[in-house]
């Protein structure tokens, strides 16, 4: 018998703490700048976007926070999520590699993101706030929140980029269904968006516009904050529950990754899979190989410029210090949604500029490609976002075939891809492209990065 395996933790083995790798970092994160004096930020600044319990965790440099009882009672209802060894899927490529997946698909939003957004809900609702701003891409964050603001009496308003918006109204009927309210971005509810719209009034619109709209709106009121899907420190901790159990998975395979893969977008599932493993190896572990996958049509890890900039188009946002393609950069609309972020987790880049780990780029119909053939083997069809993964991961295994080796594989299966059908029927129907950004554009955004005295 060879097929495939299901590794399972009972409720007992969910993870208590969520791991943070600040406090093995060899070298500190650059930090955090004003955006009107380009001075150091203090935890102060950011009190009008973030609860105190979450600037808490983003500058903290402990390595295990608690994971509050009430977020472990909402993460109760999915986790610990399933590992598998994808023993179908090596059979059908012929290879002596063993590659596992953890599949955060069984959230209810469908993806690794409801395990921050019940957190950040959480701790809102503990300070006492009413309504939560944030923007969304392809939909998947937008109704993560929509989800976690139901649970604990939290209004969300989601900006969501024009281009998903049209393509995907399906993901707009999640989030109205879990109570929130959904408005495509630009809009003309804020002053970014207007100002967006009276220049092109029919921009597709990107995650900087919509983060824009949505700080802005959290800014003006008391009773109102924003939330971000992904990028921040503390989302990358909240993430970590992923890695932390597949760690303990792994170990119940009697197996060790030497390779883990994951798609980047803005870097939240894969420093959540990745930090916990990595975390080891700083602590002189075991050394393991780790690339980043992203598309090749907004490339930021492999094509970015490693400098400070906005987290926005409007330039609200503090500055940090990531791989960009500028603030004001338009990729094309490719179909993963959720890889359209100008920047990187700040984290993420400082590991990769610290030469810990390693960053491909694809273009999205051999991620297609790679996505039917997991599901015709495994059974499960892969958000577009997670094709990225699944293409690392295959080409991971057969070069392990090339090389005649057997390595372990790990890969995080982010998300399913079942409100992403129009994007596989246009894979089926030959009318995906392998689109390209401008060069002219990313010349053009580069230009425009503020200048900040070396830091
Ligand atoms: C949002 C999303 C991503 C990209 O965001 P990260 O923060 O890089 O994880 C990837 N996959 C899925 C399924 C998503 O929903």
């Amino acid at each position: 018998m060879s097929d495939s395996i299901k590794y399972l933790l009972d409720e007992s083995q969910m993870p208590k703490h969520w791991y943070n790798i600040a406090a093995d970092l060899p070298e500190p994160l650059p930090p955090v700048l004003h955006p009107g004096t380009l001075k150091p930020l203090g935890p102060d600044d950011l009190t009008p976007l973030f609860p105190m319990a979450l600037i808490e965790q983003e500058v903290s440099t402990e390595r295990e926070i608690e994971i509050p009882e009430p977020v472990r009672q909402v993460y109760r209802q999915w986790r610990p999520s399933p590992l598998f060894r994808a023993r179908r899927l090596e059979r059908v490529l012929g290879t002596p590699a063993k590659i596992y997946y953890k599949y955060e698909g069984v959230s209810p939003a469908g993806s690794h993101k409801p395990n921050t957004a019940v957190p950040q809900a959480f701790y809102n609702r503990q300070a006492g706030i009413k309504k939560l701003t944030t923007e969304t891409g392809a939909g998947q964050w937008g109704s993560s929140l929509a989800f976690a603001g139901a649970l604990f009496g939290i209004e969300v308003l989601v900006f969501m980029v024009r281009v998903s918006h049209d393509q995907k109204p399906y993901r707009r009927a999640l989030m109205e269904t879990y109570g929130a309210r959904c408005v495509a971005s630009p809009s003309s509810e804020t002053q970014s968006g207007r100002a967006i719209l009276a220049k092109r009034p029919d921009h597709p619109g990107s995650l900087g516009i919509a983060i824009s709209e949505a700080v802005e709106l959290a800014a003006q009121r008391d009773d109102t904050k924003y939330a971000l899907g992904s990028v921040l420190n503390h989302v990358l901790l909240h993430q970590t529950v992923v890695g932390i159990e597949a760690m303990a998975q792994m170990e119940m395979a009697g197996d060790y990754p030497d390779v883990i893969v994951a798609c980047t977008g803005g870097g939240s599932n894969f420093g959540g899979i990745v930090f916990p493993f990595l975390g080891a190896q700083l602590r002189g572990g075991k050394k393991v190989r780790i690339v980043a996958i992203e598309p090749a049509a907004c490339p930021s890890l492999t094509r970015g410029k490693y400098a400070y900039d906005f987290g926005d188009t409007a330039h609200l946002t503090p500055l940090t210090k990531m791989h960009t393609l500028g603030s004001t950069f338009t990729p094309p609309g490719f179909h993963a949604g959720g890889l359209r972020y100008h920047g990187m987790s700040p984290l993420v880049s400082h590991v990769k500029q610290l030469g810990l780990i390693e960053a491909r780029a694809y273009h999205q119909i051999s991620c297609f490609e790679a996505g039917v053939q997991f599901a015709r083997a495994e059974g499960i069809l892969p958000a577009p976002e997670a094709n990225h993964a699944v293409r690392g991961a295959i080409d991971e295994a057969l070069r392990c075939k090339q090389e005649g080796v057997s390595r372990t594989i790990l890969f995080n299966l982010c998300g399913h891809g079942h409100f992403d059908m129009q994007a596989y029927i246009d894979y089926f129907g030959g009318k995906l492209k392998d689109l390209d950004y401008e060069e002219s554009e990313l010349a053009m955004a580069l230009a425009g990065l503020p200048s900040v005295a070396a830091a």
